[in-house]
């Protein structure tokens, strides 16, 4: 993954507005409920409240059984993946994006290796976000984002992104909080510009629990081929547990839109996570129904 070669544009890009949810095509009326239905279990609705606390991470609802069962499935949702993703590619109009949060050590990097392990790195664009350079802190925060947006065919793949900047940005004020605030509203701008050249965007935030984390982070400094993850700034962040769960409520809430809602999925379980963010990706795709061009 990483640098793409851009596809000639068979049609102009946007606008795609979308009707709610990205709906559209000639999907029936029984299918749409069904694959609304089957993201249901992590969706994040609009104007409703969320408790982060009262979600078990430790849960697996709807999972198709048991770990062995659940793991046994991943292949053919990673074939089911990579069809979606050879007629997004070849239809080259549209693109999905795909925004991957959560604390330090809730498998971010894990889901993208195996959800993403059948899809094709030509159509495929994956960037991890780390603290602003000096370049980047001196524009405005969504500038290093947009410019590594997916463009037309591929699948992005953010792990993290523009909301560290009303999440850690907030917890180790880095900001005014005037200025975190305003942002909720200028990201779910943002989102609609992406939607209305085309771009669906789908995120996801991992929810572990601290006694998980716990684990994963002494195992990583234990373990030589782990330890390079392992920063100094984890256990620190580890102590403000409560007011990282406080912001990322605060943000989930405030920009889950139709247009670019928010999942959360219990990640305690990386067979469960897997399965469950490979889920929610062919929902979407599936949704956006991409065709070859014919
Ligand atoms: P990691 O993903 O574990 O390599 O860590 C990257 C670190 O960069 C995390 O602590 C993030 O919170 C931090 N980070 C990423 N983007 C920003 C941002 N816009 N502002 C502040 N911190 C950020
Ligand atoms: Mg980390």
């Amino acid at each position: 993954m990483g640098l793409c070669q851009l596809k000639p544009r068979r049609r102009s890009r946007g606008p795609h507005l979308a009707p709610p949810d990205g709906l559209s095509g000639p999907l029936g009326r029984g299918q749409v409920r069904r694959l609304m239905g089957e993201s249901d279990h992590w969706r994040v609705h609009p104007g409703k409240d969320l408790h982060l606390g009262q979600i078990d991470a430790g849960s697996a609802p709807g999972a198709p059984g048991d770990r062995i069962a659940t793991e046994s499935v991943l292949p053919s949702l990673q074939t089911e993946l990579s069809e979606l993703q050879a007629r997004l590619w070849a239809e080259g109009r549209r693109s999905l994006l795909v925004v991957l949060q959560g604390l330090d050590a809730a498998g971010k990097d894990g889901t993208i290796k195996h959800v993403f392990l059948g899809v094709n790195p030509l159509a495929t664009r994956a960037v991890a976000f780390k603290e602003p350079t000096p370049d980047e802190a001196s524009h405005d925060f969504l500038w290093r984002v947009h410019a590594h947006c997916p463009a037309a065919g591929q699948i992005g793949i953010f792990n993290r992104s523009h909301y560290e900047d009303v999440v850690a940005v907030r917890v180790n004020r880095l900001a005014e909080p005037e200025v975190w605030q305003q942002r909720y509203g200028l990201i779910n701008a943002f989102e609609s510009i992406l939607a209305h050249g085309g771009t669906t965007t789908i995120k996801i935030y991992l929810h572990i629990s601290p006694e998980e984390q716990l684990r994963r982070l002494d195992e990583r400094r234990e373990r030589p081929d782990k330890r390079w993850k392992l920063r100094p700034a984890d256990w620190d962040d580890r102590k403000h547990w409560d007011e990282y769960q406080v912001a990322y409520q605060d943000a989930l809430k405030r920009t889950s839109t139709q247009i670019a809602p928010w999942y959360v999925v219990p990640a305690d379980h990386k067979w469960y996570r897997n399965w469950a963010v490979s889920r929610i990706l062919i929902d979407a795709l599936t949704r956006m129904d991409p065709h070859y061009p014919g």
